[in-house]
């Protein structure tokens, strides 16, 4: 089987300590993170292409030249005069991480803001894929053009999967981003939380209370990742476990989560079996975590 996977939000400048008072620049975001490791399981048959916003900067070019070179097609990206990428920084202070963002004026804010290129890059695809980021930086207007789109590619058949991806910081209030979140998981047909951002932020009591709320907004397929306790799927109510896989060492769980959702799509794509799909996604998952960083090579994934 072939396809066109879209995964749409934004991408960060990452600065993280090199020592010695030096900076060391990478790129991250969650839904890049999630196109990376999509793009290294998927088979060739399948193209992952970003939709996002980017300026007219050197630091854009560079971002762009940067998923080219990982495979990932960048037709669906918009360049903006003037604008340019967010930026955060990573700090270390005795091995504990922190972060730092520049993110309210980047060009990504606007990745929904000409609904005509938005509607055709999701009308190229085949697979839609999106998160409460993706939601939390756009203004209301730009997110309901995206939660339109999300609900009309979801109507036409295609598979529309979303991570709530829950960040308070990111949103004005609780409300605003209790309803909005629920909306996105509407306007999607498999939705991928993770059940400490769920329990914390939605007040889930258990794994199935989770399931019950997204089965309740008309999500078909749910599946909840629970870190080190593996990952729980109801799949138009059938209900699997899979656990995680043993880790020797865990080094950094950046991007625990957008790697299990690439590896777990791109799988579930090609064969349509979700709970081997998941034990995938759980293999690459772990490798990650054992790990450096939020973009592991694809020959360290054990694929
Ligand atoms: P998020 O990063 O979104 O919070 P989780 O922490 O739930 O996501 O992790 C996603 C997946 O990554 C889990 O379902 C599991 O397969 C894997 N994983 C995360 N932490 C560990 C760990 N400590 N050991 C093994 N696997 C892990």
């Amino acid at each position: 089987m072939s396809g066109r996977f879209l995964s749409i939000g934004e991408c960060m400048v990452e600065l993280s300590q090199a020592g010695a008072g030096l900076l060391r620049k990478g790129f991250a975001g969650d839904t890049l993170n999630t196109a990376w490791y999509a793009r290294a399981c998927f088979s060739a048959q399948w193209a992952v292409d970003y939709c996002t916003a980017l300026g007219d900067d050197a630091m854009s070019d560079e971002m762009l030249a940067f998923f080219q070179e990982a495979g990932i097609g960048t037709s669906r990206i918009r360049r903006i005069k003037g604008k340019s990428p967010g930026l955060y920084m990573i700090s270390l202070r005795d091995g504990e991480r922190s972060f730092s963002y520049w993110r309210e004026n980047s060009a990504a804010r606007q990745l929904a803001a000409d609904p005509d290129f938005l509607r055709q890059a999701i009308e190229s695809a085949d697979v839609i894929y999106f998160s409460g980021i993706t939601l939390a930086i756009l203004s209301r207007d730009d997110a309901d053009t995206l939660l339109a789109e999300a609900r009309r590619a979801k109507a036409s058949g295609k598979l529309v999967a979303f991570d709530p991806n829950i960040r308070p910081r990111l949103w004005s209030g609780y409300d605003e981003m209790h309803a909005t979140i629920s909306e996105g998981a509407r306007a999607a047909s498999l939705v991928l939380p993770s059940f400490d951002d769920e329990a914390a932020h939605f007040g889930d009591g258990s794994i199935e209370a989770t399931i019950e709320r997204y089965r309740a907004l008309g999500v078909h397929d749910i599946v909840v990742k629970n870190g080190a306790d593996g990952a729980t799927l109801n799949f138009g109510g059938s209900e699997s476990f899979v656990p995680a896989e043993k880790v020797e060492q865990v080094i950094d769980t950046t991007s625990a989560g957008d790697s299990f959702n690439g590896a777990f799509l791109a799988r579930y794509l090609e064969t349509s079996d979700a709970t081997a799909a998941a034990r995938f996604a759980a293999k690459v998952a772990a490798r990650v975590v054992s790990e450096h960083g939020a973009l592991v090579a694809k020959s360290k994934l054990g694929i």
